[in-house]
């Protein structure tokens, strides 16, 4: 697979946010946010769980009043309790200079702040309050997410590039002013900050938009006017498949170009929906990519009119979810593990070919097929499995492989 090198990759300066590295050299870091109300600290220490255990390096929290101040500090006590190691980012609008104030331990129970600049305040009080934050960061040596957003947009700024704008001799198009004045303000505000007192190398920067085209332009924007680390994420993406969709193409292009260091997948959840499926989108964007390995892909032929039974497809699902169910234990004892590539595939036409390109890869018989499925292993046909219990011994092959490939006893295998 072609892959981006670390020298194709736009240059940033590496973050720590607690133990995870944004930027600089770092893999592309994997983010969510929870939806619960940050002062019901049961409901968000369990959310913050999930969505760590899927696989969050970071997960950002509201911190909208003084009750959900005090939650992050308690729910900062309860991942120590149960031993989890969690970067937390904490979301403050308007009011997130007097919360630091009032809850001194707010400003360490979070490892990164989120700052919004079009809403850090109004009049005479923005820069004051502003100042106010990072200085709370720059004392406690916390990441900063300089995140500018559409919805809440600098009018200051807005309103002075459009006046500029409307001198030129040829104006540009709203949109390309609106894009602009996203930039500027991310860039402005990064450049108070590091007047303030916090270093490049605390400084991670989001512009986020809900449409593909106009991410794109500005992240190109903000990649080649600045070497700050980038936090990429369409903001309101969507439900289902369109955000989804919208999420994958506008993030992906940019991350194959190079550009973004941190990634979200801003999805609007089902009623009840699970929240992880955010996590789980984000790094199969990476993975699709090339740019991480987070678990064994299983690739699967959308079947046609050769397989008129349900068999492959449900064989596919049973190796996904068998590969997801052992990936915990399988990641401490098969280091290595989540580079394995499974295929099931459903007739003789692609089955084999495909099959021989994963490191184990089954074809399974189409309609009018001999009932047969020859199993490849390294690109060799090394079994035919027959019979009612294909499924099974197909797994108990796949094990075998695992524990051969990847195991403590791997070089005498070899
Ligand atoms: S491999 Fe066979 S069953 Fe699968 S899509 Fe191709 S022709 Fe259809």
């Amino acid at each position: 697979m072609v892959q981006i090198s670390q020298k194709q990759r736009h240059k940033t300066y590496g973050v720590r946010v607690r133990g995870v590295m944004v930027g600089g050299a770092a893999p592309v870091v994997v983010q969510s946010m929870t939806n619960t109300d940050t002062a019901d600290v049961d409901k968000t220490f369990a959310q913050v769980k999930d969505l760590f255990l899927a696989g969050s390096e970071i997960v950002r929290v509201t911190v909208n009043n003084g009750a959900a101040a005090r939650g992050v500090v308690s729910l900062r006590e309860r991942l120590e309790a149960a031993g989890l190691d969690v970067p937390l980012a904490g979301c403050f609008h308007y009011n997130g200079h007097t919360l630091l104030n009032d809850v001194p331990e707010l400003c360490t129970a979070l490892d990164k702040y989120r700052i919004n600049p079009g809403n850090v305040g109004f009049g005479k009080k923005r820069d004051a309050q502003f100042e106010s934050m990072i200085e709370k960061a720059a004392e406690h040596n916390k990441a900063v997410r300089i995140g500018v957003n559409w919805g809440s947009l600098d009018q200051d700024l807005a309103t002075k590039l459009m006046d500029e704008n409307a001198q030129r001799s040829r104006p540009w198009d709203a949109d390309s002013v609106m894009r602009e004045t996203l930039v500027q303000s991310a860039l402005i505000s990064a450049e108070k900050a590091l007047n303030i007192g916090l270093r490049e190398d605390q400084i991670i920067l989001s512009a986020k938009v809900s449409r593909v085209q106009d991410l794109i332009a500005v992240y190109r924007e903000l990649a080649q006017r600045s070497h700050y680390a980038l936090h990429l994420g369409l903001t309101e993406a969507g439900m289902a498949s369109k955000g989804i969709v919208a999420t994958a193409l506008a993030e992906g292009i940019l991350l194959n170009e190079g550009i973004g260091d941190t990634i979200r997948a801003s999805l609007t959840p089902e009623p009840n929906g699970d929240r992880t499926l955010e996590v789980r989108v984000c790094k199969e964007i990476l993975q699709s990519l090339g740019l991480r390995s987070f678990t064994p892909e299983v690739a699967a032929c959308p079947g046609c009119g050769r397989t008129t039974s349900t068999f492959f497809q449900e064989l596919a699902q049973d190796i996904q979810r068998h590969l997801d169910d052992s990936m915990p234990e399988w990641r401490k004892k098969y280091p290595g593990v989540e580079g394995l590539k499974v295929a099931v595939m459903g007739c003789i036409v692609n089955g084999p070919g495909e099959s021989k390109h994963a490191d184990i890869g089954i074809s399974l018989p189409g309609t009018g097929e001999s009932p047969v499925a020859p199993v490849f292993i390294d690109g060799k046909k090394a079994h035919t499995l027959r019979g009612e219990n294909i499924a099974a011994e197909f797994q108990a092959l796949v094990e075998a492989y695992v524990e051969k490939r990847y195991g403590a006893d791997q070089d005498k295998a070899a």
